[in-house]
This record gives C-alpha cells, sequence and structure tokens, in this order.
C-alpha cells in the first residue's frame, strides 16, 4: 500500500484535512484506533442533492472500478459512495463559492459522511454500555445480533466522520476526517484483537482484484497469489498484521464471494455498460486510445448500423508503427473467450515489412440479436487510419 503520510494535514483539534482520492483511505486504515477493526457506513449526506442541482460534480479516483451505478425508475442516476471519491465544482458551482466568499451566501456542507466500527468478535462497548452484549432493558437486546437494521451503529461507539464544504472544495485539503469514541472503556483490559469475518479489504485492493478479473481473466486462486506477491519480502509483523485486519488480503472464500459477485454484476447489463461507458468518455477517451465509439439505438431499424455496439480501441504506438512499417493487408480477426460477456474481440492486424503481423486496433462490436459484421469495423478503421494519415 502506497504510503500517504505527507498527504495527511493534522490539525489541533485530533482532526485531519486529507486531498481527495486515495490518502483518506489509507489515514483511516492506518489510524491506531482503527488499523485491526472494520468499518461500516451510513449513507453520504448532502452530495446527491447539490449533484441534482448541477453544483458539483463525483469524479473517481483514477483506477477506480469497485463501483456500481444504476438508473432508478424515474432515470436518476445513482452510484455507490467511496472514500476517496473527488468532488469539483461545476460553473454554476463556482459562481456559487464566489458569493460565498463575498459573503452574501452562507457556506454549507456538499458531503458529511458517518462511518462506524462494525462490532466484529463482540468485543466493543455498545451504546447502552454493554461489553460485547446488551445491557438488559436495551431496546436492542430483543435482536439476536444486536441491530435493528444494517446501518444500526449500536454495536460500538467509534464513529469517523468525514465532511467538506463547499468554500473548501478549491483548496489542496477539502477533506476534514475526525475520529470519535473507543472501542471499550480504557481500564479494560483486551487479550486480542477481534476476528474479521467479512471482507474487510481496501478499496484500493478490491479495484485491484476486480481489475485482475474483469481485464486478465484470473481466478481467485490467480488473484490470490497476485495479492500474495505484494506482500513478497515483507516482515513477520506486516504479515500478521495483514493476516489480522484482512485490508490487503482475505480468505479464499470471501475472495471467491467477492469474484462471483462482480462477475454477476458485470453480467447486468445496465451497470456494466455504464461503467464501461463512464471509463471510455472519461478516461480513454480524452487519452485517446478510443478510434471509435458507438452506443446501440434501438430505434433504428434491423441490421442498420446504429443498432451496434461498438468501440475501437488503439494507441499512438500501433497506428505509427502501421503508418510506417506496415504494407496494404490487413487482417482481422475475433475471439470470444476473452470476456465473461463472449462479446467478440476482434484483433485488426496488418502485415509489416519484416513480413509479420502488426496490430493496428482491438475493437469490440456486439448486438443483442447475435448479429454482427466485420465489414462495417474494418471500414471504421481504415477511416481512421487514413484520417490519421492525412493527420501525422
Ligand atoms: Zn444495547
Ligand atoms: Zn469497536
Amino acid at each position: 500500500m502506497q504510503d500517504y503520510s505527507t498527504y495527511i494535514q493534522y490539525n489541533e483539534d485530533n482532526s485531519v484535512k486529507v486531498p481527495f482520492g486515495r490518502a483518506a483511505e489509507w489515514y483511516i486504515a492506518n489510524h491506531p484506533l482503527l488499523k485491526n477493526r472494520r468499518l461500516k457506513c451510513q449513507s453520504r449526506q448532502y452530495t446527491p442533492g447539490l449533484v441534482k442541482k448541477g453544483i458539483i460534480n463525483v469524479e473517481r479516483v483514477e483506477g477506480a472500478v469497485d463501483f456500481v451505478e444504476w438508473t432508478t425508475k424515474v432515470g436518476k442516476t445513482k452510484s455507490t459512495n467511496r472514500v476517496d471519491d473527488i468532488l469539483t465544482l461545476t460553473s454554476e458551482g463556482h459562481e456559487l463559492l464566489m458569493q460565498i466568499n463575498a459573503k452574501e451566501k452562507r457556506d454549507r456542507l456538499c458531503w458529511s459522511w458517518v462511518m462506524f466500527c462494525a462490532g466484529d468478535g463482540n468485543s466493543c462497548q455498545r451504546v447502552c454500555g454493554g461489553i460485547g452484549k446488551c445491557k438488559e432493558g436495551c431496546k436492542n437486546f430483543e435482536f439476536s445480533n444486536g441491530l435493528k437494521n444494517y446501518q444500526d451503529m449500536h454495536l460500538c461507539q467509534v464513529r469517523v466522520k468525514s465532511e467538506v464544504h463547499l468554500s473548501s472544495l478549491t483548496t489542496s485539503h477539502p477533506l476534514l476526517i475526525e475520529i470519535h469514541g473507543t472501542h471499550a472503556p480504557l481500564n479494560i483490559i483486551v487479550n486480542s484483537t477481534p476476528k474479521i469475518e467479512r471482507l474487510n479489504l481496501l478499496k484500493s485492493v478490491r479495484d485491484n482484484v476486480l481489475l485482475s478479473r474483469r481485464a486478465d481473466h484470473r481466478s481467485a486462486k490467480g488473484i490470490k497469489s497476485k495479492l500474495l506477491a505484494s506482500m513478497n519480502g515483507a516482515n513477520e509483523g506486516t504479515l500478521s498484521q495483514a493476516l489480522t485486519n484482512q485490508r490487503t488480503i482475505c480468505t479464499d472464500n470471501k475472495l471467491k464471494q467477492l469474484v462471483a459477485r462482480d462477475d454477476r454484476r458485470l453480467k447486468d447489463h445496465v451497470s456494466s455498460w455504464t461503467i464501461l461507458h463512464n471509463l471510455i468518455v472519461k478516461n480513454l477517451k480524452p487519452k485517446g486510445y478510443i478510434l471509435y465509439y458507438q452506443q446501440p439505438n434501438l430505434s433504428f431499424p434491423e441490421d442498420s448500423p446504429q443498432r451496434f455496439y461498438q468501440l475501437t480501441l488503439s494507441d499512438e504506438f500501433w497506428l505509427k508503427n502501421t503508418r510506417d512499417y506496415s504494407q496494404n493487408c490487413i487482417g482481422i480477426d475475433g475471439k470470444y473467450d476473452l470476456n465473461i460477456d463472449h462479446v467478440p474481440v476482434l484483433s485488426i492486424v496488418a502485415k509489416n515489412n519484416a513480413g509479420f503481423a502488426t496490430p493496428i486496433a482491438f475493437g469490440k462490436k456486439f448486438t443483442f440479436l447475435n448479429n454482427f459484421s466485420k465489414v462495417e469495423i474494418i471500414y471504421h478503421i481504415l477511416y481512421t487510419i487514413y484520417i490519421y494519415h492525412i493527420l501525422i
């Protein structure tokens, strides 16, 4: 795990301020009170309302894949909250900020979020004061797990509060984090750290796990060895710490469940293609990797090119190779087993002057009718190469 200690700004009142991105999770995971614990979270307040009003945008930290986006029945887009989310002001938001700075409008919160200790191992002092179990007379006494619902914070009194004000959005350290409470009274002797049974991997580790699955098609076993490889050369203390807090490694079963859940999530047409769409529009396009991208428009008649989903990727290296070394020979080949949706991935190759095949681009194209032709995609690629020749 990368060290973000230099990113943390320590305040006198025990709170800290951190930049948006991975530093927040690093701080929380390394805080002495939270090192070997699992946190649960309430829902994040104020952010969705201000997004809806067009004041702020939520961006994902680079490399984030462990989230789902979905559209509600009334057409609202919702998405998983992450502590490494990045808030930015829209142009309307900037105007509001100027008014706030001029004291014409009041500053307001655009992020307020409570995370809390999950109370694993029944060793924490509950809100009613009972340690590991509820006191008689407590309203939660009748529930076998001591919880009224999943988000009930009853099992421990440790809280991690994070918040952002609109006025701090343009500063270097916008996110304020405060940690309150203790797991148990200080006069109690605690012999062992509670065992964490549930999945507790860091978001950054989960991102890597899911990328290994989605991009390299690794099995749970393959992913596990990759996770363990990251611990190569670690000393005994680090290893036992990792085994206790389960943040960078986890049990085989948990890993299998995580991978299976992500497979299901990807099979769910809506979320996976929304994620891909965002990846294309926000990351790949600005970097120039997209030669052609088209989302299907089902209002067109059958067999018309507009009904196809099409994505063609390339990069400058391949295109330059093609321009400089290739002869006029283009091949195209489809492979179906590279992804769990069995969407054909087409590799487009040209023969170079040494007689070997050199890749030009990779394409994905499918329709819900299972009826795709290679002709159009070749057309788009030839066209792009033609444009590229003219431009460079
Ligand atoms: Zn209780
Ligand atoms: Zn606790």
